[in-house]
């Protein structure tokens, strides 16, 4: 899951940014509406959590650009500005929930998944293929109602194929899924990712597949 977070206050960022990616999700952290929507426009998000007071305007301009780019990408206002004329006008530009500073990050992390849980978010919230089981929502994976214990970036990696089960995801796409613009990928680290989630999927019995296709990417399928 990968969320753009668009908030000029260091510390307030440096605190979300490490918060988030220790609940697996992987973060991109731009200071302007500018790069904001250049970001959206290169990326893509699962979500986009956007403070109002922001050097180069009110934040909530911002989501009339991203939806005339038709960018469907579900939006969290965050801001100091908390009062119902606000949060209304928040909502009425677009935005799908509204979170008034300060605010626990248990919240936050509950109106992300509910927001990720709307159709114009993730499609499905279960996947269900061979024996395994994808929970979408609480992003978890089970085999015969076992939890698979995965670390972050093999979770990401099984989530991005989970998405686009049955076809062919490209390399460049599971990359932007396990790591935000600020990692350094190593080549072969994406590989190493995919080939212990295939161990772990194996040992559990999940009985799907996770193959190469060479110079392309991968494709998550049910063993044959
Ligand atoms: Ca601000």
């Amino acid at each position: 899951m990968r969320i753009m977070l668009v908030e000029d206050e260091r510390e307030m960022a440096n605190a979300l940014r490490s918060a988030l990616a220790k609940h697996d999700m992987v973060v991109d952290h731009v200071t302007t509406m500018g790069d904001a929507e250049a970001a959206a426009g290169s990326f893509q998000y699962d979500a986009i959590l956007l403070d109002r007071q922001l050097p180069d305007g009110d934040g909530l301009a911002l989501l009339p650009r991203l939806r005339r780019r038709g960018l469907g990408v579900p939006v969290i206002v965050l801001t100091a500005k908390g009062d119902l004329a606000d949060r209304v006008s928040g909502l009425d530009t677009g935005a799908d929930d509204y979170l008034a500073k300060p605010f626990a990050l248990e919240e936050l992390l509950a109106r992300l998944r509910a927001v990720l849980r709307r159709p114009a978010g993730m499609a499905a919230e279960m996947l269900r293929l061979g024996k395994l089981t994808f929970d979408f929502g609480n992003r978890q994976a089970f085999v015969a109602g076992e939890l698979v214990p995965l670390r972050r970036r093999e979770l990401l990696v099984l989530e991005a194929l989970a998405r686009r089960k049955g076809r062919t995801v490209l390399r460049t796409v599971l990359e932007d899924a396990v790591y935000s613009f600020d990692d350094e990928i190593q080549s072969n680290a994406l590989d190493t990712h995919v080939s212990r989630l295939r161990k772990k999927l194996s040992e559990a019995g999940a009985e799907v597949e996770i193959h190469p296709i060479r110079g392309v990417g991968y494709l998550m399928k049910r063993a044959s």
